[in-house]
């Protein structure tokens, strides 16, 4: 099974990537903003709980988050792999995720950490925000978003370098030029 996380701050381009890595190999999406966003539009009782988190750019509490994650993973039991983006986002929802797929006798084969800096996710975001008009990406939350990943996300990328998994891409040039990168430290596990 090749299992990949994408990381990196919102807006560094994991949503494009993540499409170009699933197609090439075929693996099932998980985005937990995606679900999360889903929960919301239909209202249901986890969207009515989340809501507010998501339109501030704040974290989802980890229990949450992680059995949303779980579930989410058993409903594609014929799944070649997973391309998990936008989770985990702490060290406890990355610990939970080992031992979940340890416990179905698999794990995360690589990780992609897409490097941008905080003048081009500005830049990004703010021309996302015109195109789809997303709730979360107002200007004032923006930071927030931004924030979070610099304050609380980013003390992943240590947990997966001790594993000897990350691979630390520049996220900044032409997607195709990105890509290229991304799929040969992907070629290198498999
Ligand atoms: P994203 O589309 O990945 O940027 O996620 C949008 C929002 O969903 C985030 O700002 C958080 O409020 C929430 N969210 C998504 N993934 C996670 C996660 N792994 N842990 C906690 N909150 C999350």
């Amino acid at each position: 099974m090749l299992n990949l996380v994408i990381f990196g701050p919102p807006g560094a381009g994991k949503g494009t990537q993540s499409q170009n890595l699933i197609d090439k190999y075929n693996l099932a999406h998980i985005s937990t903003g995606d679900i999360f966003r889903a929960h919301i539009k239909n209202d249901t009782e986890l969207g009515k709980k989340v809501k507010e988190l998501l339109a501030n750019g704040i974290l989802v509490p980890d229990s949450v988050t992680i059995s949303m994650l779980e579930e989410e993973v058993k409903k594609n039991p014929d799944a070649k792999g997973f391309i998990f983006d936008g989770f985990p986002r702490t060290v406890p929802q990355a610990e939970a995720l080992d031992a979940f797929l340890k416990q179905n006798n698999t794990s995360i084969s690589t990780v992609i950490a897409l490097d941008v800096n905080q003048d081009e996710l500005k830049k990004r975001i703010a021309e996302r925000k015109k195109i789809e008009n997303r709730a979360d990406d107002s200007e004032d939350k923006l930071m927030k978003r931004i924030d979070e990943y610099f304050t609380k996300t980013i003390h992943v990328l240590p947990y997966y370098e001790k594993q000897g998994k990350l691979n630390s891409i520049n996220g900044i040039g032409k997607v195709e030029d990105i890509f290229d990168k991304i799929s040969k430290a992907i070629d290198k596990v498999i």
